[in-house]
């Protein structure tokens, strides 16, 4: 029987989905799937995107181990590629390939003093508040007043972390250097801003409701932004999503505020203009402009323009995929270009044979976990059906791949190294009665990992 040598580049849910989907399907050929990983850790944004404060879906690690540890798909951790493995590389050892690697930078926020000090990309801060290897341990905390731009759950994560007392998220798995971050803040006032109107956001329910129930903390709502036009009244009425967050809203407006020792602010109709400067480099101020509903959904400068006193500023304006050596990359979007999951290239966007892509990277960076099975399901298909447009390795063997890390020195984790941190993270936090203490340093992770490796 024809067997299919096939690598996966990302370990994140799109990754192990597809893997896992493809092992089950039904196929006239055998299988075998090394996963590479350019972490020393699998599961990409749900061990390092999700916020440690929402352990149910952190819990979703559980399902995506349990089909790593059924042994069928092989996993190299801390393999990058473009550096220790490249696409030519891959077509000597396997049939086809999936890109699976996701979208983990920040969205450009094209307006003046973006580069000041004090003005941050939500994907960092999240990375921070996750322990991930590759960003700087500490994290300038400084700011009393911060502003967040941006109307979508990346918002809110990134909004609820800089609010919430560092003393709630100590049962979560943060990192000790993040709870000391997080705990000497001397942050009072969050103020999140959204071009357009409540009836509009792009928070679900759920993570919205989450902020009115943080320990000491209020939730400031302004008057001036509930005067719905009729667009938006016909919103509420028909959506079922946007009535539950009008009514979220609602409710915050009738509450006592006052008591709280941190203020969590809800700006809408705020258009971002420009980060002000202090004349030293820091951030000092956003000026922004007030806008109005345009009768149809959307919205339209209104001229005036106001400014808000800040020290900090995060910009939660979207996650963006990033190119990758050899591979098609749509510049202006983002992903890889596909048609449902296989590859395109050149000028007439031609079918590129062997490689395929899915979840983030493949759709761009909108949608839940469980968007990527669905995603993961459409570019298996395709790689059935392609059968006869596959690669040909001169090298398949499973061991070709082993001696070709190996010679370049890559210092490869594998399923039982994954264990070994697993455990050993899990032993750390016992004692503490957390659930887990992340290791941090790449150097450690590799360390823990390889411990008994050789
Ligand atoms: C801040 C934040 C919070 C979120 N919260 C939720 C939530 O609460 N609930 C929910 O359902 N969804 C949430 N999401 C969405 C969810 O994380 C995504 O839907 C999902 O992770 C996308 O999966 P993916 O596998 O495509 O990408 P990723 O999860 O990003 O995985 C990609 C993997 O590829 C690896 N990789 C990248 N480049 C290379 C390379 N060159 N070589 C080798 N490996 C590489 C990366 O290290 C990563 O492990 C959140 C997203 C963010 C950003």
């Amino acid at each position: 029987m024809t067997k299919l040598r096939l690598a996966i580049v990302g370990a994140g849910p799109a990754g192990i989905y597809a893997a896992d989907i493809l092992l089950k399907s039904e196929r006239s050929f055998d299988v075998s799937i090394d996963l590479f990983e350019q972490l020393p850790a699998p599961y990409g944004l749900v061990r390092y995107g999700v916020a440690p404060d929402h352990p149910r879906i952190k819990g979703i690690v559980t399902a995506l181990r349990e089909v790593l540890d059924r042994g069928d798909i092989r996993i190299f951790g801390n393999v990058s590629f473009g550096s220790d493995i490249t696409l030519d590389d891959l077509k000597r050892h396997y049939h086809a390939v999936i890109f699976a690697t996701g979208a983990v930078r920040d969205a450009d926020l094209d307006i003046p003093g973006v580069g000041l000090d004090g003005s941050y990309g939500a994907a960092e801060f999240v990375s921070w508040f996750d322990g991930h290897p590759d960003v700087p341990r500490t994290w300038p905390l400084e700011a009393q007043s911060v502003a967040v731009i941006g109307n979508g759950n990346v918002a809110l994560d990134v909004s609820r972390m800089l609010a919430k007392h560092a003393d709630d998220l100590l049962p979560t798995e943060i990192p000790a250097n993040v709870y000391e971050g997080l705990k000497a803040s001397p942050v009072t006032d969050v103020h999140v801003f959204g071009r357009r109107g409540p009836a509009q956001v792009k928070f679900t329910p759920l993570e919205l409701r989450e902020l009115g129930e943080l320990n000491d903390v209020d939730m400031v709502l302004y008057d001036e932004d509930f005067d719905y036009d009729e667009a938006a009244r016909a919103a509420i009425a028909s959506n079922k999503q946007v009535m539950v967050i009008d009514r979220v809203l609602q409710q915050w407006r009738t509450r006592e505020i006052g008591s709280a020792s941190r203020r969590l602010h809800l700006h809408f109709y705020a258009k971002p203009l420009e980060i002000v400067g202090d004349g030293n480099g820091r951030v000092s101020a956003l000026r922004y402009e007030r806008t109005a509903p345009d009768a149809e959904g959307g919205v339209v400068g209104t001229g005036e323009i106001r400014e808000i006193p800040i020290q900090a500023i995060y910009r939660a304006v979207g996650y963006f995929g990033s190119e990758l050596p050899g591979v098609p990359f749509d510049v202006r979007h983002g992903v890889i270009p596909n048609h449902e999951g296989q590859v395109l290239h050149g000028d007439d966007n031609e079918q590129m044979f062997g490689v395929y892509a899915t979840g983030w990277i493949k759709r761009g960076p909108v949608g839940l976990i469980g968007h990527t099975k669905s995603d993961a399901m459409e570019t298996v298909r395709h790689i059935i059906n392609d059968q006869a447009n596959w690669w040909s390795p001169s090298s398949p063997s499973e061991e070709s791949v082993v001696e070709l890390l190996q010679s370049r020195g890559v210092e490869y984790t594998d399923l039982d190294g994954w264990h070994r941190l697993d455990q050993h993270e899990l032993a750390l936090g016992e004692p503490e009665g957390r659930v887990r203490i992340k290791v941090v340093p790449r150097d450690e992770m590799v360390r823990i990992s390889r411990t008994d490796a050789d």
